[in-house]
This record gives structure tokens, sequence and C-alpha cells, in this order.
């Protein structure tokens, strides 16, 4: 690859953005990464990568910017006003966080003011597929964008699913995060009602395992609940932040998912009681309350 093609910013080494970043530079990119918390971007010097002390000292000259931040409102603030301008001529911005249906609109609009190439491209995986590399990508943006992004996404990635215009990956996104905080949801009122019933909820477990209804991620999150630890795959905020996207969007659409507000409201209660930074598993804290 010549010039600013191998050249990728990182704006946010949380949880995903610095395995992203590690991948990227196991794959012989440039990558250069900015980080609110300085300190948690400087272990990827260490792998090669340049710490910058600004997003635009990150991105300029860059071929690529991922963002990878909490929500749209954090992305907008971290951009600001010229973040952007300094992206070489034909840069691509790569929005990979999860920041909903307005979202998304609201950051393509700031990257169609600067006449920024955008791809909405939030993943599916957590903290160890995003380590190794196996995170599922939902891309959507302009079709001719699609050679030069493949080579972004492999090191990240297991799948890439291009599917249409942008917007669409967002959307996607959404229905399968609903599934998902829908399942720990009732996960979690499963393991407390076979508590409550003296069924030892790894019995539960063992039941389920192997059949139709053994999810492995009830394997992965009923076990955290067994155990009441919940070292941090994903938090049980950025969590509670996804099922306020979906009933938004399901909102307008004349949805009314009880589900999903009955997650929220748990996970609300998880948060309050302390366990917001903790594994999106905490949310078991919440039903034990009751
Ligand atoms: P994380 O570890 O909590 O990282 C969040 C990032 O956002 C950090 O870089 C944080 O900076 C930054 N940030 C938050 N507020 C900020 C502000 N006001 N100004 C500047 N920076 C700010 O989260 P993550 O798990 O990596 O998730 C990142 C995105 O990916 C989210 O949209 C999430 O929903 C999505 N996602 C996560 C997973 C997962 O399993 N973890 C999976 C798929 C998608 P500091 O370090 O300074 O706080």
């Amino acid at each position: 690859m010549a010039g600013s093609e191998n050249v990728v910013a990182v704006l946010g080494t949380g949880i995903m953005g610095a395995a992203m970043a590690r991948n990227l530079l196991g794959a012989g990119m440039e990558v250069r990464v900015w980080n609110r918390s300085r300190e948690k971007a400087e272990p990827l010097a260490d792998s090669g990568a340049t710490v910058a002390d600004s997003p635009k000292d990150a991105v300029d000259g860059a071929g690529f910017v991922i963002t990878m931040l909490t929500d749209a409102g954090t992305i907008a603030e971290v951009l600001g006003e010229d973040t952007l301008s300094g992206l070489s001529g034909d840069g691509i911005w790569l929005q990979m966080s999860t920041v909903g249906l307005e979202g998304n609109e609201q950051l393509a609009g700031i990257a169609g003011e600067k006449s920024i190439a955008y791809v909405d491209a939030p993943v599916l995986g957590t903290k160890a597929p995003a380590e190794s590399g196996q995170l599922i990508v939902l891309a959507s943006g302009p079709e001719e964008l699609r050679p030069r992004c493949e080579p972004i996404f492999e090191p990240m990635a297991s799948k890439v699913v291009w599917l249409g215009e942008a917007g669409a990956g967002s959307r996607l996104k959404l229905v399968v995060n609903n599934w998902i905080t829908g399942l720990l949801g009732v996960l979690a009122e499963t393991v407390a009602l076979a508590e409550a019933l003296d069924v030892d909820p790894a019995r539960f477990l063992e039941a389920i395992e192997g059949g139709p209804l053994g999810a492995p991620y009830a394997q992965i999150k009923g076990k955290m609940m067994i155990e009441e630890d919940f070292p941090t795959s994903f938090s049980a905020k950025l969590a509670r932040k996804d099922t306020g996207l979906v009933l938004e969007a399901a909102g307008e659409r004349g949805l009314h998912p009880l589900i999903a507000e009955a997650v929220a409201r748990r996970f609300d209660e998880a948060i309050q009681a302390g366990h917001g930074e903790e594994d999106m598993a905490a949310i078991f804290e919440a039903v034990k309350l009751h």
C-alpha cells in the first residue's frame, strides 16, 4: 500500500479501540492513536503506534480515521470543527462505534458537510473477538469505497458484511443488540429464579448446553452471574446506552418493546447500585435487588 492508504488514525482506545489498533499494527499499518485518557493509549506505543496529543494530530495526513468512542455526541465533540479537515484528500472515515439511527445520521451529516467519505461500520463481537481479530463488521456506505476499506477491516474481522447505503449497518446493529440485551435480561432472571427455587443454576446451564436452547452466550454470561464476578468485556453502562438507542428507534416506528424497556430499567438499577463499569452481566445484581 502506498502513501496515506497505510495510515490509520484510531480515536478512542478503550476496550474495543485498543484491540483494533493493535491488530492494525500487527498487519503492518502505520497507526496513530488518540484517547482522552492518554494512559489507555500509551501501551500501544510498545506495539509501534504513535500516541497523538490531540484528535487532530492523529488524523492529519491519515488515509483513514476510525472512531471507536462511546456515542455520537462524544464523537462529534471529539472531532470538533477541524479534525476531519486534516484527513488526506480522499481519506475515509470508518465510524465503528454503536451510535444508533439518529447518531448515525448526525455523524453522516458532519461527514457530508466536510465532503468526507463516510462508512457506517459498527461491529459485532466483544473484547476477546476484538483482540483476536474476529469481529464481524456491519459495513454500509458507498460501494466504490469497499475495495479500499477491506484491507483496513481485514486485520480486525473474521467477516465483513456489506449492507448498502450508510445507515444499514447501524440498523442491523440495533437489531442484534436488542437480541443480546434481551437474552441477557432473561438469563439474569432465570439464574435468580433457579437460586430462589433451590436449583443449582450450574445445573440449568448444563441442561441447556449443546442443545438448541444452549446459546454459548448463556454459558459465558451465566457463569459470570453464578460467580458474581463481572470482568468487563462490554460495560453495563454502554449496554444501557444501546438499549436506549433501541427504544428510541422502535418508538419512532410505533413499536413499544416492553422487554427492552424492562431490560433498560434493570440496567439503570444496576448502574445506580455501582455496577456501571462492570460487564453487562452485572444486570444480575439488579435482578437480585428485588
Ligand atoms: P470503552 O472501553 O468504555 O471506551 C470508550 C471510549 O470513549 C474511551 O476511549 C473513552 O475515553 C471515550 N470517551 C468516553 N467519553 C468521552 C468524552 N466525553 N470525550 C472523549 N472521549 C470519551 O468502550 P468500548 O467497549 O471500547 O466501546 C466503544 C464503542 O464500541 C461504543 O460505542 C460501544 O457501544 C461499541 N461496542 C462495544 C463492544 C464491546 O463489547 N465492548 C462491542 C461492540 C460495539 P476514556 O478512556 O478517556 O474514558
